[in-house]
C-alpha cells in the first residue's frame, strides 16, 4: 500500500507539474486512446501498480486541464493545495459522513465547515447547512425545503400526503434563471412551464418593476451571479418586499454568493442575507475537488423535514447535529474534510484575495480585448466577460480556433441574442501571466481568423 500510494503522489505531482505546457483540451489522439481502456473485464486479477500505471499512461493526456491555470469554460475552479492533500488523505480514511456514529471527525468539521462558512458568507448563523454533490442538488434541497413551508402554511403535509391534491402555490423565477432551478422545480413536482417568469434588463436582471405582486403563497426564486454577465438580481429592493408579503426566497448563489467575502464586491450581493435558502457551490469558486455545494436554511427545521427519513431502528440518532438530516443522501463521501482544508488554508484574508484577484482578471480579459477592437458585451462586475469577435459565424469561429489553439479554453453562448464567448475567470491557479498569455492567443486567433475571413470573401 505504501509504496502504491507513492506512486499514486509522484504520478499526481507530475501531472501538476507538466500541466502549463500542455493544450489545455487533451489531443483528439489522446482521446481516441482512452479505448485501451476497455475491453472485456480480465477473468484474473491485476497489479493495483500496474491498474494505476493504465490510468495515468492512457487517462491523463485525456483530460481537461481545468485544474490549470488557463481554463475559462463554464464557471469551473481548480483544486487548492490544502483541498488535495486533504482530498487524498480522506480517501484513506474512507469515512461515510451520513451520520456522526460512522465518522465523529466527518461530523465535526461539517459542524467547524459550517459556522465558518455562515460567518464568511454572511448568512443567518443558526441557518441550517447541508453538504451536497453542488449547486443542482442544493437547489432541489432548498427548493424542497421551500415546498415543505409553503404548503405546511396552507395545512398541508406534503411529506406525507405527497403533492396529490396539494393546494397550489405560485412559483416565481426570472427571466435568466439557470436551468438547475428550473430542473429542481421539475423533480418536486411543481413544474417547470408553470412558473411565471419576470422579464430582466439587459445584464439578466431581475426587474424589480415587472415583479408580480407577492404574498405568503409565493416561492421567488432569485439569482446571485448570472452564469453569462455574473449580474446579480437587485436583492435588496425584491427581498424588502417579499419579506413584507411573507414569501418564501430562494437564491441561487452557485458562484455569486462568494462576492460577499470581499469589501469591493459584497454590495453586489446585498440583500441576498434576507432570503430564506441559498444554494452555493464550493467547487466552483472555492477550488475544492468536485464534487462539493452547500444548501442554506434560514429555518434547519424546514430543511430536515423535508428530508426526513421514516424511522429505521437500526439508524440511531446522536445529540446534536446529525448530517444525514441536510441533504438528500443517505452514504456519502466527506466533503466537509476539504472544505476545512481550504478554508483552514486561505483564512478569510486569502479567500478574499482569491475573489478579488480572479475579478480583477477577468476585467484584464476585457480591457485587452476591448483594446484589440472587439465588444464586450456585459458590464464586468464581477468574474465574467462575454465577447463578440464580430458576426456569430466569426466569433463562433474564433472560438473553436481558441479551443483547437490549447492555450486556453473557453465556451460560447447566445446572451440575449448575440453570439458570444465567455470567459469565467473562477481559480486559484490563475496567474496573472495566465491571463496576458491567454488573451494574446485569442487576439492573434481572431485576427488570423478575421484575416482568412476576408481573404476567402
Ligand atoms: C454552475 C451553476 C449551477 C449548477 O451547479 P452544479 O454545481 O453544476 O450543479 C446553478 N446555478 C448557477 C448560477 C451556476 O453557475
Amino acid at each position: 500500500m505504501k509504496e502504491l500510494l507513492a506512486e499514486a503522489a509522484v504520478r499526481a505531482a507530475k501531472y501538476l507539474d507538466q500541466i502549463d505546457d500542455r493544450p489545455v483540451a487533451p489531443r483528439a489522439e489522446s482521446v481516441a486512446r482512452l479505448e485501451a481502456l476497455g475491453g472485456p473485464l480480465p477473468q484474473i486479477p491485476s497489479d493495483p501498480a500496474q491498474v494505476l500505471a493504465l490510468l495515468d499512461d492512457i487517462g491523463s493526456p485525456a483530460t481537461v486541464a481545468t485544474t490549470g491555470g488557463r481554463y475559462f469554460g463554464f464557471v469551473i475552479g481548480g483544486t487548492l493545495p490544502a483541498a488535495l492533500a486533504a482530498n487524498w488523505l480522506a480517501g484513506a480514511w474512507d469515512q461515510n459522513a451520513a451520520m456522526q456514529v460512522m465518522s465523529p471527525v466527518a461530523a465535526k468539521l461539517e459542524e467547524i465547515v459550517q459556522d465558518w462558512m455562515l460567518d464568511v458568507l454572511g448568512l443567518p448563523p443558526t441557518s441550517g447547512v447541508g453538504f451536497v454533490t453542488g449547486t443542482t442538488m442544493a437547489n432541489f434541497s432548498g427548493l424542497a425545503a421551500a415546498r415543505s413551508a409553503l404548503l405546511q402554511r396552507s395545512g398541508w403535509n406534503v411529506e406525507e400526503e405527497g403533492t396529490f391534491g396539494a393546494p397550489p402555490f405560485r412559483v416565481i423565477v426570472g427571466q435568466e434563471v439557470h436551468v438547475s432551478v428550473l430542473r429542481a422545480l421539475t423533480i418536486l413536482g411543481l413544474g417547470r412551464s408553470r412558473v411565471l417568469t419576470v422579464p430582466a434588463d439587459g445584464q439578466g436582471r431581475m426587474r424589480p418593476d415587472a415583479l408580480p405582486p407577492l404574498n405568503s403563497n409565493t416561492l421567488l426564486c432569485l439569482q446571485a451571479g448570472n452564469v453569462n454577465t455574473g449580474a446579480f438580481d437587485p436583492a435588496k429592493e425584491i427581498c424588502a418586499r417579499a419579506r413584507e408579503a411573507g414569501a418564501w426566497v430562494h437564491v441561487d448563489g452557485a458562484f455569486g454568493a462568494w462576492a460577499a467575502v470581499s469589501p469591493l464586491y459584497a454590495p453586489l450581493s446585498d440583500g441576498f442575507e434576507d432570503a430564506d435558502s441559498w444554494a452555493i457551490d464550493c467547487h466552483k469558486w472555492l477550488n475544492v475537488p468536485y464534487d462539493s455545494g452547500m444548501v442554506v436554511v434560514r429555518e434547519p427545521e424546514h430543511l430536515r423535514r423535508a428530508l426526513s427519513w421514516g424511522s429505521a431502528a437500526y439508524l440511531t440518532q446522536g445529540s446534536g447535529r446529525e448530517p444525514w438530516q441536510f441533504t438528500p443522501d443517505a452514504s456519502r463521501r466527506a466533503r466537509g474534510i476539504e472544505l476545512w482544508a481550504a478554508l483552514r488554508s486561505l483564512g478569510r484574508d486569502g479567500l478574499r484575495e482569491l475573489i478579488e484577484r480572479n475579478c480583477r482578471q477577468a476585467r484584464t480579459f476585457a480591457e485587452r480585448l476591448r483594446s484589440a477592437g472587439y465588444t464586450i458585451l456585459n458590464e464586468v462586475v464581477l468574474n465574467q466577460v462575454l465577447v463578440s469577435f464580430g458576426s456569430p459565424e466569426e466569433t463562433q469561429r474564433v472560438i473553436a480556433g481558441i479551443q483547437a489553439d490549447g492555450t486556453c479554453w473557453c465556451g460560447g453562448t447566445v446572451w440575449q441574442g448575440h453570439t458570444a464567448m465567455r470567459i469565467s475567470v473562477s481559480s486559484w491557479a490563475t496567474t496573472n501571466e495566465d491571463v496576458e498569455r491567454s488573451a494574446a492567443a485569442m487576439i492573434r486567433i481572431a485576427k488570423s481568423i478575421k484575416k482568412q475571413t476576408e481573404f476567402d470573401s
